[in-house]
């Protein structure tokens, strides 16, 4: 890039320079990197203002007095480190004596950080009172005066992510493509639309694979003995119709408190179908919708049993963005595939208590689902489907109380 103005979150600038990615920068699916907000501390907005007309205001729109969110705002090379809001002019990534900053950040970045953020606080033991634009403008700016009192500077200071670092799946942002001088056609996945992705359904029911009759037998093993009390006792008509009111997590501690209850509340398709497309399972795929995937299944066929288990365990974060998981990851749009790197950018990162970038491996050992509450606050990328999918047969098989 010939800037260093960049969104923080995927690296990815604020318009696109046609003679250097050698693409079209009026596809529609690169116009959300158009789109700019900038969040910072509200006392930030006399500190870093230019230059204004007198008195001037701007809607807020992070729902919190003391940070800010923009509207839409745009930008050019040519504006260098300066955003317009309205008529005032903003320094942006520079650090004001109070020690915020601004932030320039793409909506759909702060939309997906956001909904990582949820996530952790809803599978996290600590309560959150801080919204999630709240909690990620703290950490943005705790994590850059972090990196200030390192001794970083300029550009370094602000690659709060370390994007620019190489990883095992590649490099991780267009910055560490431009370390690289890596010109040839490998931008377009980072620039594609993470949150809008045209034939996500398609492609992921094309990747969906009938279910074998050998998951048959595992999952229909009966393990039920002796006296059954209370819940244990429902039909099994009943504890379905429990389970499809339960999120994932409160299925996984309903089948641990009880043998018998692991052993009629099975991990069938119905399971992982239902909370593959209701957003449980895997919360960086929140955009499915089970009728739909239910209405094409059924005109393609009656009877045919599908291996939802699988295609969960291929769409977790780390395995759609690896290149170990070719060819299956290929048959995903590059959308997805961006949408689980920002994913995995943010997550990763704010299980450091720096903020830098750690194995990106580590989410998938059970070491971490135990680690429970480091430093700061750590955003399980996938921990709930990490812990379902590594430890769902130690779970059928291992003698559990009750
Ligand atoms: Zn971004």
């Amino acid at each position: 890039m010939d800037t260093n103005i960049f969104c923080v979150l995927c690296g990815c600038p604020f318009a696109l320079e046609h003679h250097v990615y050698g693409i079209d920068p009026h596809k529609n699916e690169y116009q959300w990197l158009y789109d700019a907000r900038l969040l910072s501390a509200t006392s930030a907005l006399l500190t870093l203002r230019m230059t204004t007309r007198s008195g001037e205001k701007h809607r807020n729109f992070s729902g919190n007095d003391e940070i800010f969110l923009s509207q839409r705002t745009c930008w050019s090379i040519t504006d260098a480190d300066c955003f317009q809001l309205d008529e005032s002019f903003y320094h942006v990534l520079t650090v004001d004596e109070a020690g915020d900053a601004m932030f320039p950040l793409h909506q759909s970045c702060i939309t997906i950080a956001c909904r990582a953020i949820e996530s952790h606080t809803a599978d996290s033991a600590i309560e959150e009172s801080d919204s999630s634009i709240i909690q990620l403008y703290n950490f943005l700016n705790r994590s850059l005066q972090a990196n200030s009192a390192s001794g970083a500077t300029g550009v370094a200071a602000y690659d709060i992510f370390s994007l620019r670092n190489p990883s095992s799946n590649g490099p991780r942002s267009v910055l560490a493509l431009d370390d690289l001088s890596w010109w040839s056609g490998a931008y377009e996945k980072f620039f594609a639309d993470p949150l809008e992705i045209p034939n996500l359904l398609p492609a992921i029911l094309n990747s969906l694979q009938p279910l074998s009759s050998e998951t048959d037998e595992v999952q229909s093993a009966d393990l039920t003995n002796g006296s059954q009390y209370g819940l244990e006792a429902l039909p099994i008509e009943l504890l379905d119709q429990i389970e499809s009111q339960l999120s994932a997590r409160s299925i996984l501690s309903l089948r641990q408190s009880s043998r018998t209850l692991a052993s009629k509340i099975a991990f069938d398709e119905r399971f992982w179908r239902r909370q593959l497309c209701n957003g449980s399972l895997l919360p960086h795929i929140w955009d499915l919708e089970e009728d739909q995937f239910r209405h094409l299944l059924q005109a393609a066929s009656h009877a045919q049993a599908w291996d939802w288990g699988n295609l969960a365990e291929r769409l977790r974060v780390n395995h759609v963005i690896s290149s170990q998981y070719y060819p299956y990851t290929e048959v995903f749009p590059a959308g997805l595939w961006n949408r689980c790197r920002i994913w995995n950018i943010i997550g990763n990162a704010c299980r450091s208590p720096c903020g830098h970038q750690v194995s990106e491996e580590s989410d998938v050992q059970q070491s971490d689902i135990h680690r429970g509450n480091s430093y700061l606050k750590p955003l399980a990328t996938f921990g709930l489907s990490t812990i379902l999918i590594l430890t769902s047969a130690w779970w059928d098989w291992t003698p559990l109380a009750g």
